[in-house]
């Protein structure tokens, strides 16, 4: 069994590994990406039919000022898309009809999405008392700060259509990073996003959603090629072991055990 010394072993050549792997080969020197699939991209896979992107994981994301700077870092600003504005467009399933999911607090007001209880509920959110939000699931924060029934008829439904994940499980420090960082820092959800928005100074990111032109598994793939060293495909850690000052990490795959 081969052994060698590299600055990072980063495991699964998802989005999360490939921005990780951009990320660390600037500063840890040789990093090595892993995945037992023969592509990289993770639940980001695109199939070209009779001429039209099929998605089978996610279509669109929020360009952050973070990536819009990655982005033009990689010079592929080219590779992303503004996707349509009818694609913000959501709806919910409620007793078999599909009801239109509000994009505005005014939108909110209006919509019989929510009781009239639950729309009080929200006004009381500023008075909510602070509670550790990064170590909740989304089910726990929301519940908490918004009240049940923001979880069971909004966010949830919702969440499910973007992560096709269960709200009780995903991480509100993870999917609501400024929610949870507007409570730490302002108390309350509403208040944090009243100081940013009257911020000057707040990151700016692209506005709108966005795509990619051929797809996001091309995307992905535009972005494995960025790397210094293609990632080891078919390869997969099957141990992770804390040594005291570094992590063994063994590998299993085309070039045998590591
Ligand atoms: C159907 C669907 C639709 C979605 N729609 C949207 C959307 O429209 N907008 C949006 O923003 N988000 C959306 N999401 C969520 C978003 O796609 C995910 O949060 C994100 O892609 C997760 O990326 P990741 O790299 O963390 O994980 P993954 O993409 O799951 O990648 C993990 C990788 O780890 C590898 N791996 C697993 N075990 C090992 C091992 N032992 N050794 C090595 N590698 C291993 C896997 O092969 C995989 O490639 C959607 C998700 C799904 C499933």
């Amino acid at each position: 069994m081969g052994t060698a010394d590299v600055g990072a072993v980063i495991v699964g050549a998802g989005i999360s590994g490939l921005a990780a792997a951009l990320e660390l080969q600037q500063s840890m020197g040789e990093v090595v990406l892993v995945d037992p699939s023969d592509r990289p991209g993770g639940v980001l896979r695109t199939d070209h039919v009779a001429g039209f992107v099929v998605e089978r994981g996610p279509n669109t994301f929020r360009a952050s000022a973070a990536l819009r700077e990655a982005l033009f870092g990689l010079r592929l600003d080219n590779e992303i898309l503004r996707a349509r504005p009818a694609s913000r467009l959501r709806y919910v399933l409620r007793a078999g009809e599909l009801v239109a999911v509000p994009l505005s607090p005014f939108g909110l007001a209006r919509s019989d999405l929510l009781s009239m209880r639950a729309k009080l509920r929200l006004l009381a959110e500023p008075f909510v008392r602070r509670g550790d939000g990064a170590g909740e699931s989304v089910a726990e924060f929301v519940r908490r700060r918004l009240g049940p029934e923001v979880l069971t008829r909004l966010v949830g439904p919702f969440l499910t259509g973007v992560y096709a994940g269960d709200e009780e499980q995903l991480g509100a420090g993870t999917v609501f990073a400024s929610l949870v960082e507007h409570e730490r820092r302002h108390r309350s959800i509403a208040l944090g996003g009243l100081v940013q928005a009257l911020s000057r100074r707040r990151p700016r990111g692209l506005p709108g959603s966005w795509s990619a032109p051929k797809g996001l598994g091309p995307f992905a793939r535009a972005l494995a090629r960025q790397l210094a060293d293609p990632p080891a495909l078919h390869t997969r850690a099957t141990e992770l072991r804390w040594l005291g000052s570094r992590w063994r990490v063994s590998l299993s795959g085309p070039a045998g055990e590591r």
